[in-house]
Parts: C-alpha cells; structure tokens; sequence
C-alpha cells in the first residue's frame, strides 16, 4: 500500500491533467448514464404514441452520445499526456539512478535483466498511472449512478440485477492479474527463441563445419516448445475467465426480463421504465469488465513500482561526499597505506594489506599471475571500488574525500578492451572532454600513433564507429583507447593489459604510444609482455593479493625467482598461467 501511495507521487506534477481527465471521465460518464433514462423516455412516448416526445428524446440521446465522443476524445488526450509524462520522469529516475550507483552494484545484478525488467515495469507503472487509475474512477463512477439511478427506479429489482456485479468486478480482477503477466511471458519465450534463431543463422559457418545442424535444430525445437508452451498456459487462462466474464451479467440480464417483465404484464412498471432499466444493466458490463481490469492493473503496476523502488532507494555506496576537498595541486603521487580490498561475497581478499608509494611521473610496472590482484589495485585510485581496509591518497589527499568528478577527471585508465560508444572517431577520442578542438584531438590522435590509420578512412575523424560503425582491429581501438586518455590529460595513467590483444606488428607502434603517453605522468603499467614491462622505472610483482617484490629490471632478476622465470623464459603469459596463488597451491589445486 505503501507503495502505491508513492506511485500516486509521480503525478504530483501532473495534478492538472489528473484532474482534468477525471472531470472529462465524470461529464461523459454522466452523459452516458443520461441516455438509457432517455431511451426509456422515448420507450414511454412510442407507447403512449406522442411523436413530439418521441422526437425530442432521439434528439437527446444524439446530443448526449456527441457530448459522450467529444468528452472520451478530450480525456485520452489529456490521460496520454499523464501517461506519457509519467513514463519519461521514471525513466529519467531509473536510469538516472542507475548511473549514479558504483560498479559493485552491477557485478550483483544482471544488468541486461536489470534494463529490461525496467522497461516492463516501468511500462505497467505508466500504463497504470496514466490510464488506469482514471478507467478506474469511470467505471465506479458510472456503476454509482447507473446502480444509483436503478434503485431510485426500482429497488426491489435493482438488489436482484446487480447481485452479479462483484462477481465479474472479481473475476475480471484475477484475469487482469493472471492474464497479463502470462501474456508477457509469451512475449519473454519469443524473444528467446528470435535470439536463437539468431544465433543459428549468425553462426552457419561453425554450424556447417561442424555438422552440427542436428544439434542446433534440437536446441530450435526446444525453444519453440518453451513458446507453445506458453502459450497454451496464456490461452488456458483466457479460456478459463473471459466467458464468465460475459456470462455472470447474463444472468442479471434474465433475472430483469423474467422479474421485471412480470411487473410490465402486470402493470406495475411502464415499458419505458423497464427499457431504461435494461439498458442501465446493459451499461454496467463494460465498466464492470473494466473495474476488475483496472484493479488488476493496479496491482500490477504495484509489484512493478516495489521493484523500480528497490532499484531508486539503493544507496550509492560509492558517491561524492557532502563537503568534498578541493583537489590537491600535485603531479601524481599515489599512495596506498595497509589496503585491503574485498569484493562482495568472495570468501578471500581480492587485495591484503597492501601498501605502495609511487612518486609523481614514474612508470609502475604491476606484473604477476591471473588473479593476484592487479587490476582491483590500480581500480582504487579512481575510486571503482573501496578498500575495507586501508587509505588510498592522491597528492596526499584520501581519495575518499575527494569529488568524484574532481578525481576521476585526473585519472584515465585504458583497458584490454577499450569499449567505443556508437560515435565519429572524434567524439571517442573527446569522450573525456566533449570541448576538445579537433587540433587536440588529432594531436592525441598523432601521440597515440592513431592518426596516420584515422586519416586514411573515408571520412577520416568524422568515421562513425562503435556498435553500428566501421569495426576496428585490436589494435587499432586500443589506440583510440590511448588517444582518449590523452586528451583527458591525466595526472595517473592507468594501462590495465592495454597491449595484450595487439600482434607483433603493430606492438611497435602501441609501445611508441605507450612511451609518448607516460611522459610526465605517473603510469600504471599492467603487461604481460616484457618489452612493455621494460618501460617502466619500478616493477612490483603481485601474488595472492600480496606485494612479493618490488625493485628495477636488475635487481628483480637478482632476488626474485618468479621475475627471473619470466625474463628468461621470455614467454611471460604462459608462466603466468601455470603459477597458482600460493592459497591454491597450499590447498593442492
Ligand atoms: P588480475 O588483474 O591480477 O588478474 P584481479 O584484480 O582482476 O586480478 O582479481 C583479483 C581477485 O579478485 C581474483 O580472485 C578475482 O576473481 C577477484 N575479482 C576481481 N574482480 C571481481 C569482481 N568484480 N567481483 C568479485 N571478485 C572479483
Ligand atoms: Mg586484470
């Protein structure tokens, strides 16, 4: 309940248009109450043969089915505009939400789950605010009246016509709850089964030189049997309410005939009045259908709401604090004093204790197996994520005390698969600073050794890329990754396995980039190769979340062992592989 009343709050700024609709919905529902008294009236003037009467009650039954349209057009109008208005600040809300909540967040949703149950709840939130509320409003208001006018008529027979009212308000209600999420549903299977579909023509090639049509037939089969089962479940409830739901107010129909009739026989009712009540009873069908329905919706766009508030009400754990420091003046120093990172729900530390002092404008090379710990170590300078232990400082101030625009803006990271938004090359390279100059821009282009393969596409840094773009290789995004850092300008680069998908040939120029890039910044550098490991001023190795060593080139080659393997074996990645965490060899894995 309480979340319906919070639901109701998204109207507030629609207070008008709410208000409105509902006076449209009352003029009309009263138009139309207007017109069975009117057929009744024209009913009593045939048989007592008076044409003048006879004349003007069709004329007032158009006036009042013209005043009916007018009125029913005037309020979809204003009722979409509600609805439509309602969907686009729940979105905003939503999605708005959505960006502000930290990255641990999305490692525990599904995030593709998370978006499309919002489109569907938000959907059901809209429907339901905007339409349904007032269809809701109507359909009482007109079985008020109707039922009112009955039993002013005749109460002894209105208490017998209307018994089945709640009947089909309530069995109209469980179809509306069960009918429409079964549907839904059906739409859920399809869309599986499109994606299957998908994936078997997308993916002939593998399919044929395998042979296996068989295979992927039988998976086809499946998923259309997951449809037609559906299906059947969405029909069976179809079949199981809707006939009722005309066959109840049936009942009431014959109950008037057979009662009602015996009064006009006998002379204690007019045929007038008795059409009137008829008619009335007639009327209440679709607004009984409708009431259930509605209140079905109302439910629904209740669980919908309870689930886009639990998306709204998390807090961001991650966030701006209230009184933020100016950012510190410095060139990059980074500390990290005693830190302990835990990721949510793993049973070990991702990092243990760490401390590290990295003076401004050196080159840090992180080098160590899969899973010690490199990437969530230079993950907390930018903030991603937090420490539950221990301080992360930046040019001496403790991240956490920092804005995040503040600190984010002086820390770039490139990544082993640099994402392109669906943009011109340009506006990738410019992502961190939409009012770069094209002179910035190429200029970071050329420094990143991107601009000689950019010039030479059709419409050079106007190229649209990314999802619905031109592809481009590995290594060419990376130096577009690389290109983009730059123009950020930051004080701390991070290069997280930013060459690892990059063939010998164009290794070279990723490594002038690299070069180019660390000039006067402080660089984390995460590589397998030691070509790229070599640019760095300090190398520190990392096991099991732990610092093992740390030292230049030489003097690893002197103390450590699992350095030396790798300089002389030459073949890092693969030495890489076969070490376990210490954790995991002590265990026996
Ligand atoms: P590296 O970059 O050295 O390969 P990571 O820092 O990515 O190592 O991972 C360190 C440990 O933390 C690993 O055991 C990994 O499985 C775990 N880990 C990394 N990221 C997450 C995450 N988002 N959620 C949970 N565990 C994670
Ligand atoms: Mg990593």
């Amino acid at each position: 309940m309480r979340t319906f009343w919070r639901l109701l709050g998204f109207l507030r700024p629609y207070r008008v248009g709410v208000v409105a609709s509902l006076v449209l919905a009352a003029l009309a529902t009263v138009a139309t109450v207007l017109i069975p008294a009117l057929t009744g009236t024209a009913v009593n003037a045939i048989e007592d043969g008076d044409r003048d009467a006879l004349v003007a009650a069709a004329l007032l039954i158009v006036a009042a089915g013209v005043a009916r349209l007018v009125l029913t057009v005037l309020r979809r109008l204003v009722a979409g505009r509600v609805s439509l208005g309602v969907e686009l600040d729940l979105r905003d809300a939503v999605y708005g939400h959505l960006q502000s909540l930290e990255l641990a967040f999305f490692d525990r949703q599904q995030t593709g789950q998370l978006m499309s149950r919002a489109t569907v709840d938000l959907q059901s939130v809209r429907f339901f605010l905007g339409y349904g509320l007032v269809f809701m409003m109507q359909a009482l208001l007109t079985i008020v009246m109707a039922a009112g006018a009955m039993v002013i008529l005749q109460p002894g027979l209105a208490a017998i016509a209307l018994i089945p009212v709640p009947f089909v308000v309530w069995v109209a209600y469980r179809y509306g709850v069960k009918a429409r999420p079964a549907a839904q549903e059906v739409q859920q299977r399809l869309a599986e089964l499109t994606a299957e579909a998908e994936e078997n023509i997308s993916g002939v090639r593998v399919v044929k030189a395998f042979s296996r049509e068989g295979r992927q037939l039988a998976r086809f089969r499946r998923a259309t049997e997951r449809v037609f089962a559906q299906a059947m479940r969405s029909t069976r409830i179809q079949a199981g309410y809707s006939p009722f739901i005309g066959f109840l107010p049936q009942l009431g129909l014959a109950a008037i005939l057979f009662f009602g009739g015996r009064r006009v026989i006998e002379g204690d009712l007019s045929l007038g009045d008795f059409t009137a009540f008829y008619t009335w009873l007639l009327m209440l069908l679709g607004p009984m259908r409708m009431l259930g329905m509605a209140l079905g919706m109302a439910q629904r766009a209740t669980a919908s709401g309870a689930r886009l508030f639990e998306v709204l009400d998390t807090e961001p754990r991650i966030a701006s604090p209230a009184d933020p420091a100016p950012l510190p003046d410095g060139r990059g120093r980074v500390e990290l004093r005693g830190v302990t990172v835990r990721y949510d729900g793993a049973a070990e530390p991702a990092l243990r204790d760490v401390s590290l002092d990295v003076a401004p404008g050196t080159t840090v090379a992180l080098v160590g197996p899969t899973g010690s710990g490199k990437t969530t170590l230079v993950q907390l300078i930018g903030r991603l994520y937090d420490p539950v232990e221990g301080a992360v400082l930046l040019d001496g101030a403790d991240v956490r005390t920092l804005a995040l625009e503040d600190l984010r803006r002086v820390v770039a990271t490139v990544d082993d698969s640099p994402f392109l938004f669906s943009a011109t090359i340009a506006e990738n390279i410019a992502y961190a600073r939409p009012d770069a100059s094209r002179e910035e821009i190429e200029d970071a282009a050329r420094r990143a050794q991107a601009h000689e393969f950019i010039a030479r596409l059709p419409d050079g840094y106007d190229t649209m890329v990314g999802e619905r773009g031109l592809t481009l290789s590995g290594g060419q995004r990376q130096r577009l990754a690389i290109a983009r850092a730059l123009v950020a300008d930051p004080r701390v680069l991070i290069l997280d396995d930013a060459t690892s998908s990059v063939d010998a040939s164009t290794e070279a120029l990723i490594k002038a980039a690299l070069a180019e890039a660390m000039e006067g910044r402080t660089t984390f550098v995460i590589a397998h190769r030691l070509s790229t490991i070599a640019l760095a001023d300090e190398i520190v190795v990392l096991e099991g979340g732990r610092i093992v060593a740390r030292g230049t080139h030489d003097e690893l080659l002197e103390v450590d062992g699992l350095y030396r393997e790798i300089a002389e074996k030459g073949l890092p990645d693969q030495v890489f592989l076969t070490r376990n965490p210490p954790e995991r060899e002590a265990a026996g894995l």
